[in-house]
């Protein structure tokens, strides 16, 4: 009884975010942002009381962008979903209030470099000034200072991880590409969703792409239905990164 109420529950969830994606879609930007920024709008984390089989890590890269982050904001929002946002310092300070809107939204915000530099071929001190700089600019608008970082590209080396690590920063790379950035469509992006596990963390973005927007309904439905959830990225007792409950 229990299992099949929280079955209509997801169902119902379900059903919300993709009545949200489709307002989304339609809706003029001020009337996306006031859906985003109500609290509790459509948002339930009961839904995600139970997983069985554990926590995943969903993490979108290089925003915020004014084509992707409030959809994708009211995506996860509807179906009581959190992700790790990792910010691109320059965006952030473009577009500080869709940083702030992210913050609002419960969302966890981490760091992605100020320019999005190849920090293994740029030396020292300019890759810990990348670094640091996004660290600062995420500090100053949110009052926050992230925890976690993800190198641009996935490159890393001793000297980046040393960095970082004088940040109090853990460094996250992910398990699963879900392609997002190289074109694929959205069931491309929800079946590369579809391959992760217990401690999995899949890498999207928040890069002004419709299709990565249009799979968070189909990615979360499909985690509920494998007794998975989203999760939280933390730093594990070795300083790598883990995922575990929000
Ligand atoms: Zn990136």
């Amino acid at each position: 009884m229990l299992g099949n109420a929280r079955n209509r529950l997801r169902i119902t969830l379900i059903a919300a975010a993709t009545a949200a994606m489709a307002a989304f879609s339609m809706a003029a930007s001020p009337a996306a942002a006031s859906l985003a920024a109500t609290p509790g709008a459509a948002h339930t984390d009961a839904a995600w009381a139970n997983c069985p089989n554990g926590y995943v890590g969903l993490t979108y890269d290089d925003g915020p962008n004014p084509a992707s982050t409030q959809a994708l904001l009211g995506a996860l929002r509807a179906g009581g979903a959190k992700a790790t946002f990792f910010i691109w310092g320059q965006h952030a300070e473009q577009y500080p209030d869709l940083l702030k809107a992210e913050q609002s939204a419960g969302m966890w915000i981490a760091n992605h470099t100020a320019t999005h530099a190849h920090l293994t071929q740029i030396g020292e001190p300019a890759a810990y000034n990348e670094i640091a700089t996004a660290q600062n600019t995420i500090k100053r608008i949110t009052g926050q200072s992230p925890t976690l970082f993800r190198p641009p590209y996935g490159e890393t080396n001793a000297q980046v991880k040393a960095d970082a690590a004088r940040l109090g920063l853990t460094e996250v790379l992910w398990s699963v590409d879900s392609q997002d950035w190289n074109g694929a469509g959205t069931q491309q992006i929800v079946q590369a969703a579809a391959t992760m596990r217990a401690g999995s963390i899949i890498l999207m973005h928040d890069g002004g792409y419709q299709t990565t927007v249009s799979a968070v309904p189909q990615i979360l439905s499909g985690l509920a239905a494998r007794g998975l959830c989203p999760g939280r990225i933390t730093a594990g007792a070795g300083g790598g990164a883990v995922v575990t409950a929000p």
